[in-house]
């Protein structure tokens, strides 16, 4: 037996001096310093710092850097004054007594280390090799002890982990399904999940009173900043509980990943926001309570006002609102950027006022105030001498959007050192499309708060739908659910999903509903999601072991990839001409740049 370690680095320190030891892991940086080589072998735990003589090791000059090998060696004190304080094995070094390069590195496409920042998509194209990186080593781990803090609190809460299929009917949550021929039956297409939501819900009928899964979810959607078309949530469901019991036993689940990854507690319960409050005091049902600046309503001042943009604005219905932006020193061109800003995310404009230091106003429109109107603002926004102040006249919806990416944008801290949940509630039932359809805000099998409001007043009326929200970011949705077949029947009929096509689409799941279907409720968190913020990522790309582009692409297995035409066949699949078209195009361009680049290297 060929004993390739028999240590890890990091295991090792001053209280193993003179031992013989042997580790296995990579070349780092190795340098001849003049008759002796150093060079840092990585293993997962860290890094050790290793001495050879290349006189008896001539393989050693050669060295390359992350090459795999298998060291033994002895354990020896750093000279006084070469000890690295930034390594945790920094005190001692490897002196080598034997050396094995078990397989040879080829060039590499960029430095693996935390220092060099390289392009993305060749990190992607080499994943294996980024993710050798100490950080994103880290962030493997960091992600697997999520995971692990989630399943112990669950399955020590009585919790049934359960696996739900990814071949089945589809799942609506407001994306685009992704489609699987099905082979057997030409013509006819699994969906994969968007979510495991109506197999959750199944299993409540089926009496698994408390269900958890760590699920693969799919949605073909286009990606917006930071989201993946395939995402791993944590998938939970009870039966006979509501609100209530869902929010507890959630919130002993974040404060167990949090503790396990940044050892702190969470105070709980987290504190809990209206959809309606969160939306006038933050303009987002994201928001992000780690710092002030709350949205105030300035209309009151401004009744009766002779400033002519404001008054028009009032007389319209629409609102007058600001935020204190605090304490800062903003140059002319600073404070009018945030007009361009307010402009660019659909305000008609933006009226900024820097308070001098003996309390008068300096802004372009302040003579245009009464001084009612200027008491009104700095009492309001509770204004001391060196603030700046930001007052948007607009519908509610726009001074909200408006006001709550300017919030964003000033105050946001820029780490999640600070860990601020908060609970969103009551998200109404509907949101309204541009065209005046109705759409579930979160997803058609959430129970409205009240059933004769969604009939009477559907675009007003109030949802059993809950978010999770930490640092401004959307950590998880749930709801409790409809557990009535009538009145889901109901709430297809209000999405214009009229009886033959619920029928059709859905048949199946009212039918389940129609046995004895217990009250129940659930959540689910976005495990990428977490897992960044609590590693103070900025893309959630960083916590996932293989993710793809922004354009869905995978630039290390290049999938997606064109398929062979008798693998079509089988599955009884042709190609639409105008997509065969577009591919022989991309096809004779990829060949003439073929060619100039070979015509190139003629030259
Ligand atoms: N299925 C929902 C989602 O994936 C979560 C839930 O309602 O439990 O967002």
């Amino acid at each position: 037996m060929t004993t390739y370690r028999t240590h890890y680095s990091t295991e090792l320190g001053l209280d193993n001096l003179g031992e013989s030891v042997t580790l296995a892991g990579w070349v780092v940086r190795p340098r001849d310093h003049g008759g002796v080589v150093f060079f840092e072998l990585r293993d997962m735990s860290g890094l050790m710092q290793v001495v050879v003589d290349p006189s008896e090791f001539p393989e050693a000059e050669g060295l390359r850097m992350e090459s795999c090998i298998s060291v033994t060696g002895t354990v020896q004190a750093r000279p006084d004054g070469m000890e690295n304080l930034d390594l945790e094995t920094g005190e001692i070094d490897l002196a080598a007594t034997e050396l094995n390069v078990l397989s040879v590195a080829d060039v590499l496409p960029f430095m693996v280390d935390d220092r060099t920042e390289s392009d993305e998509v060749v990190r992607l194209q080499y994943r294996y090799l980024d993710l050798r990186r100490p950080r994103m080593a880290a962030n493997l781990r960091a992600r697997s002890q999520a995971i692990r803090a989630i399943r112990d609190t669950l399955n020590d809460l009585g919790f049934l982990d359960v696996e739900t299929p990814t071949l089945i009917n589809s799942t609506p949550e407001g994306a685009r399904d992704f489609l699987v021929p099905a082979r057997m039956r030409p013509g006819h297409f699994y969906a994969l999940p968007q979510s495991p939501q109506l197999l959750k819900q199944l299993l409540m009928i089926s009496g698994v009173d408390r269900y958890y899964q760590i699920a693969r979810c799919y949605r073909d959607e286009d990606q917006r900043s930071d989201r993946q078309i395939e995402f791993t949530q944590l998938d939970m469901e009870g039966a006979f509980w509501d609100e209530e019991g869902v929010w507890a036993t959630i919130e002993q689940v974040v404060a167990a990943v949090v503790e396990r990854l940044r050892g702190v507690s969470v105070e709980v319960p987290l504190p809990r926001l209206s959809y309606t409050d969160a939306m006038i005091r933050y303009g987002t049902d994201k928001p992000d309570i780690r710092f002030g600046m709350e949205i105030t309503n300035l209309s009151d001042v401004f009744v009766g006002t002779d400033f002519r943009g404001f008054a028009a604005v009032l007389d319209d219905g629409g609102t007058v609102r600001g935020i204190n932006l605090g304490r800062h020193e903003m140059s002319r061109s600073q404070l009018d950027a945030l007009v361009d800003r307010a402009k660019e995310l659909g305000a008609a404009g933006l009226v900024w006022i820097a308070i001098n230091e003996d309390g008068s106003f300096r802004s372009p429109v302040a003579k245009f105030f009464s001084d009612r109107e200027t008491k009104g603002i700095v009492e309001t926004l509770s204004a001391s001498p060196g603030d700046v102040l930001a007052i948007v006249a607009d519908s509610q919806r726009v001074v909200g959007a408006v006001l709550g990416e300017i919030r964003l944008d000033v105050g946001k801290p820029k780490d999640n050192d600070e860990l601020s949940f908060v609970w969103v509630t009551d998200f109404p039932v509907f949101e309204q499309t541009e065209d005046g359809g109705l759409v579930p805000s979160h997803h058609p099998f959430t129970a409205p708060a009240d059933v004769d409001e969604m009939r009477t007043a559907p675009t007003e009326a109030t949802s059993r739908a809950y978010d999770l929200v930490l640092n401004g970011s959307e950590l998880g949705s749930g709801s409790v659910r409809i557990h009535d077949p009538a009145i889901q029947a109901e709430v297809f009929e209000i999405l214009g999903i009229g009886g033959d096509e619920a029928h059709s689409r859905f048949g199946w799941f009212l039918d389940a509903l129609r046995f004895g279907t217990p009250p129940h409720a659930g959540f689910a968190i976005g495990i990428d999601r977490f897992v960044a913020l609590l590693q103070n990522e900025k893309s959630i790309r960083e916590v996932i072991p293989f993710p793809k582009t922004q354009t869905g692409a995978d630039p290390l297995t290049t999938a997606p990839t064109l398929v062979a035409d008798d693998q079509l066949r089988d599955v009884g699949i042709d190609l639409r001409p105008e997509v065969k078209a577009a591919l022989a195009e991309a096809e004779s361009t990829q060949a003439g740049d073929r060619a100039e680049t070979l015509e190139g290297s003629d030259d």
